[in-house]
């Protein structure tokens, strides 16, 4: 499995790099970038867990990205500022910020903060799997069960269910189920994951004909929609 994706949206590189190295000895993936623009395409090609976004940025207050990403995305955010009057409109706007750290902050007190976020993140989290009661996953023998039958699935296959059933609902572009599935993404295409998704599909369907749990979002990716 991948590590968890940090994204680091900070333009002052020494505060990046002790955060991308604190990160990253906690057993993060650390993605740094310098601007409003970059953090955007970042956030396309792969969702991460958690972004730390500082205020001001050279292109784009900080404030006017974390709406911007509201709009396509529930990710947890923690606002890096500078300055008294940040906090003050951190905590004074409903900009949809889950936490904000000032600085001068110790790269330490943000990895927890960071790990309390995403554990709070979890228990919310936690009923949305109990949903999936159609599949079982055996994530330590590799094995899947749809409506009570094991289905024989190849590694890849296996391993893009597991990653589908975990969250039922949500929706994962091709590049997500890419770096959760495969040890090597960057060999891999994106017709690589739509050609697994058509072979489990046909598995599933062998067992219930009437139904398609796995639904495709258009320019989106795939979900894995329970029964209701
Ligand atoms: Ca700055």
């Amino acid at each position: 499995m991948a590590k968890p994706l940090i994204l680091i949206v900070e333009d002052e590189p020494s505060i990046a790099d002790s955060l991308n190295y604190a990160l990253s000895t906690e057993g993060f993936e650390a993605r740094h970038c310098l601007d409003g623009a970059s953090a955007r395409t970042a956030l396309r090609e792969r969702e991460p867990v958690l972004v730390l976004l500082d205020v001001g940025l050279p292109d784009v207050n900080g404030f006017v990205l974390c709406q911007e990403i509201r709009k396509f995305s529930e990710v947890p955010i923690v606002f890096l500022t500078a300055r008294s009057e940040e906090v003050d409109r951190v905590v004074g706007l409903e900009i949809g910020a889950d936490d904000y750290i000032a600085k001068p902050f110790s790269p330490r007190e943000v990895t927890a903060r960071v790990r309390a976020i995403l554990r709070r993140g979890r228990m919310h989290s936690a009923p949305m799997t109990a949903g999936a009661t159609d599949i079982e996953i055996d994530e330590a023998g590799c094995r899947a069960t749809f409506c009570g039958n094991e289905l024989e699935l190849t590694r890849y296959e296996f391993r893009l269910l597991a990653v589908l059933v975990a969250k039922p609902g949500r929706v994962y572009s091709r590049s997500d189920l890419m770096s959760a599935a495969w040890e090597d993404p960057g060999s891999s295409m994106d017709r690589t994951v739509d050609a697994h998704v058509k072979l489990l599909r046909a598995k599933l369907r062998e067992i219930d004909p009437d139904r398609n749990p796995i639904k495709t979002h258009r320019g989106l990716g795939y979900s894995w929609e329970s029964r209701a």
